[in-house]
């Protein structure tokens, strides 16, 4: 059976990346991985559903077992995904998003070079400043690290496969849909399709 693709999308916090994927995930065939946090939770954000909300301890003990594709530490906590229902989804055929920052979105890229890498940017810092401090949920001192975090990894943004720019939101959902469309047309993961036809 036809493998799942990995898609890595990352982006500075307040670049829209959840938005944009909220929509994206709206196709069945693909699967979300709900990442493990030691961040406490959001208003509205549900255990289990936005995040998997652990104490240190816990998200410790994950990581001596071996649990996770990739972890990364991002402003002052533990951010990982956990590496079971990720295998278990891609070895069903089911193309998987993992929203991750670009320390363990680069993990992955050395330990699944056939996964792809989306980066999702602002359009200006001083806009994303403003999206932050609009979503009203970061205390100022937060929004600062934010910012300052933000700049740093836009540095990694040339690393990635595909760069799409967060201006105008339905034209950056189409573009990532797009990607993820062309993506799976890649003649490497169609060679059993092409047997297939043969044989019929
Ligand atoms: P937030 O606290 O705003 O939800 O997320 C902060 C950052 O952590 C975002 O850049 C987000 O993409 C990243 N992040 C979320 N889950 C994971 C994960 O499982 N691993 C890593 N490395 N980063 C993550």
């Amino acid at each position: 059976m036809k493998k799942g693709t990995l898609f890595v999308v990352s982006g500075p916090s307040g670049c829209g990346k959840g938005t944009i994927l909220a929509e994206v995930l709206k196709d069945p065939n693909l699967y979300y991985s709900v990442s493990a946090t030691t961040r406490a939770p959001r208003p509205g954000e549900v255990d289990g559903v936005n995040y998997r909300f652990m104490t240190n301890e816990a998200f410790e003990k994950l990581i001596a077992e071996d649990g996770f594709l990739e972890y990364a530490g991002y402003c002052e906590h533990y951010y990982g995904s956990p590496k079971q229902p990720v295998e278990e989804h891609l070895a069903k055929g089911q193309n998987v998003i993992l929203e991750i920052e670009v320390e363990g979105a680069m993990k992955v890229r050395a330990a699944r070079p056939d996964a792809v890498f989306v980066f999702i940017l602002p359009p200006s810092l001083s806009e994303l400043e403003q999206r932050l401090r609009g979503r009203g949920t970061e205390a100022e001192e937060v929004v600062q690290k934010r910012v300052a975090q933000a700049r740093r990894e836009l540095g990694t943004a040339a690393k990635y496969d595909y760069i799409v720019i967060n201006d105008d939101l339905s034209t950056a959902i189409a573009d990532v849909k797009a990607i993820l469309c062309a993506e799976s047309h890649k003649t490497e993961k169609n060679l059993e399709e092409i047997e297939e036809v043969l044989r019929k």
